[in-house]
């Protein structure tokens, strides 16, 4: 290629083989698909295993016969974030070395209590984030230095958190991400604030879904996220993460999501019907591209 040639655009799907694929994701593969091959560019399948008690390679393997089945074409190699923990573990120990993150000992339970018994107390409920769960109270971000090193010592589990207001403190202006879909473009501002400290790494594992999905983005030059619109609040998170690593922030189009018969969002550990099924029902992927809404045509003639 030469310098005058711009670089092609990079498309990724990355699914978290932790169930069997479903019709939301067969819509959310093929319409990377779709969109890719609309603009001349790179598609690549990331696999989101950092759940290594989740994700066991027999779903691995389902996945990728799925997506084979379905006519999604990627590149290769697929990356697999479980083989990538020291990418996480640099880009979480830049921030802890800034003073952004902090351990927290507390654990969902002790999370939910507090909320109940604040709710309890005050008669008005603590809030929740955005996926409903009760946000983390910040009171280990608060503890002495000696007893922190404590309970580390002494082997208490403990995650990583992000000190939100720390971070937001330190980068001193609005942020915002790129939103895009066939008629136009626009600007969304960030509202990270909603999710409170965020975890940056899980007790049982050394990252998270927010900290690997923004060093895999940027590390793989990915330039058009396509995902789902339930982690449209997630992109908030993101900004900040890529703002506080110096990293690129691709554009972003969260689609609709398939719902189930009963208007809820499909969900593997619902057991909602998965591509398998359908397919040993006799159903083509072509019944499956109809049934998402997409147009029978191949991504290339679109
Ligand atoms: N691994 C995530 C999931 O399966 C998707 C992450 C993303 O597309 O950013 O829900």
């Amino acid at each position: 290629m030469t310098a005058s040639e711009p670089s092609p655009r990079i498309f990724r799907f990355a699914p978290s083989p932790n169930g069997r694929l479903h019709l939301g994701h067969a819509y959310s593969a093929l319409l990377n698909a779709d969109l890719s091959a609309r603009a001349g560019a790179r598609l690549l399948l990331r696999l989101e295993d950092i759940d290594t008690t989740r994700c066991t390679p027999e779903l691995e393997q389902g996945l990728l016969e799925d997506l084979q089945w379905l006519g999604f074409r990627h590149e290769s190699p697929v990356r697999c974030q479980s083989r990538h923990f020291a990418d996480y573990q640099a880009a979480l120990g830049a921030l802890i070395e800034e003073g952004l993150a902090y351990p927290a000992f507390m654990t969902r339970g002790e999370i939910r209590r507090f909320a109940e018994g604040f709710a309890e107390r005050e008669g008005r409920p603590w809030p929740a984030d955005p996926d409903g769960a009760p946000l983390y109270p910040g009171l280990d971000r608060a503890l002495a230095p000696s007893e922190r090193e404590g309970r580390i010592a002494a082997g208490e589990p403990y995650a990583w958190r992000l000190d939100m207001e720390a971070a937001l403190a330190r980068l001193g202006e609005d942020l915002a991400f790129v939103e895009w879909d066939d008629e136009a473009q626009v600007s969304v501002r960030a509202e990270p604030g909603v999710w409170g400290d965020v975890v940056l790494a899980r007790r049982d594992v050394p990252t998270s879904y927010h900290l690997s999905v923004v060093i895999d983005d940027a590390l793989q030059g990915v330039s058009d996220v396509v995902r789902g619109r339930d982690l449209l609040p997630s992109t908030s998170v993101h900004r900040v993460l890529q703002a506080l690593l110096g990293l690129r922030a691709p554009r972003y189009r969260h689609h609709d999501l398939i719902l189930g018969a009963d208007g809820r969002k499909l969900a593997k550990s619902r057991g909602d019907v998965s591509l398998r099924a359908f397919a040993r029902s006799g159903l083509t992927p072509a019944d499956i591209r109809r049934m998402v809404g997409l147009s029978a045509s191949t991504p290339a003639s679109l």
